[in-house]
This record gives C-alpha cells, structure tokens and sequence, in this order.
C-alpha cells in the first residue's frame, strides 16, 4: 500500500513520449523519493528468497536494483545498453516497436556468474521484450533468470505472457 501511495503521489505521465501516441510513465520522481524509494524497495524484495545476485536493467533499473540487493544482501550487475561497455561482453539485439536495441553484459568468467540464481529488476514491464532479451543474455553465462520485478507493469501489453513464453510459466513476475 505504501508503494502504490508513493506512485500515485509521485509518478508523472507524459503524453507523445518517446514517440506520439505513447503515454510514457516517468518513475524518476518515486525514486527520488526517500519514502517512495524505500517502499518500493521493500514490496519487490518481501517474499523474495533464493536468490544470488541482483540484475537491473539500463537506466532507471540499475538505481532501484541496487536498493534490491542491498536488501537482499547480495551483489548487482549492470544490464547495459549497448556499446558502453568493454570487450569481452555478451550481446543481444532485439525488436521494439519500432527498431532494435541492444543490450550487453561482461562476458568475464572471473564474474562467477554461472549458477547463480538471479533476479531481473526494471522499473516498467511493457511487452517484456527487454526482460526477455536482459534474461537470454544471463543465461549465455550460465545463470539463470528466476525471477522478475518491476515498479510498475503495463498490463495491456501482456508483458507478462512474452515472460512465461520466454522464460516459462515458472518464473514469477512480481510488479
Ligand atoms: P518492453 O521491452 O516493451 O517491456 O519495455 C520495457 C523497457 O522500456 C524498460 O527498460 C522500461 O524502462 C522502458 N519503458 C517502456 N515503457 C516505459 C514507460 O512508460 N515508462 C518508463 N519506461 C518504459
């Protein structure tokens, strides 16, 4: 109740963004927040067991993934946006609406990543392609995706059906 009260304080809509016709949901203010950030923090990490390392997601999923492991007392990777990181990494390019993107990752096996248990934390879930894609590119290095959480999920855009195609029906999306 907490996190719904400071996203419907704090959240801002804004018309035509990126591009006309997308209403975009602007969560930089509920993390800017001390208590939005806090509340946030604390519903997606209840219940949340079992896992070993926190992903979050190029941009706004890396300020609350950090939050998220730190509560869960684990580490956080950086999902980036392609072409900021050094080589070796991991890359996936995938279809937006309109366009690709491309998201990367370290390909370090000093990461000792294979294994892990991981946790895919963004702040909006739309169709779930980003997730997807974040989640294959884990897997290349061995891990695998066990859940995901996000602030806030548009649910008309069954992001969370392209996640239990993806992914399987087990992997829980918690928003
Ligand atoms: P998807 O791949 O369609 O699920 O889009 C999710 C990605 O796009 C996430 O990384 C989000 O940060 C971003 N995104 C999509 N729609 C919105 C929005 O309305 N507000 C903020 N971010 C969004």
């Amino acid at each position: 109740v907490r996190a719904q009260e400071a996203i419907a304080r704090h959240a801002r809509l804004v018309d035509d963004f990126p591009s006309p016709g997308i209403a975009f949901k602007d969560l930089t203010p509920v993390l800017a927040d001390a208590e939005g950030l806090s509340a946030i923090v604390t519903a997606l990490t209840h219940g949340c067991t079992d896992i070993d390392l926190v992903a979050g997601i190029d941009a706004r999923g890396f300020l609350l993934g950090g939050a998220v492991a730190r509560e869960l007392g684990v580490g956080v990777l950086a999902v980036r946006k392609g072409g900021k990181l050094p080589p070796p990494v991991h890359s996936i390019t995938y279809d937006l609406e309109y366009g690709t993107a491309t998201l990367e990752i370290p390909a370090d096996d000093g990461l000792g990543l294979s294994g892990m248990r991981v946790l895919l934390v963004d702040d909006v879930l739309a169709t779930g392609g980003t997730a997807v894609a974040a989640a294959d590119l884990l897997n290349r290095t061995g891990a695998s995706v066990v859940g995901v959480a996000v602030i806030m999920e548009l649910s008309g855009l069954r992001g969370r059906e392209t996640i239990a195609r993806g992914l399987g029906a087990g992997v829980p999306v918690h928003s």
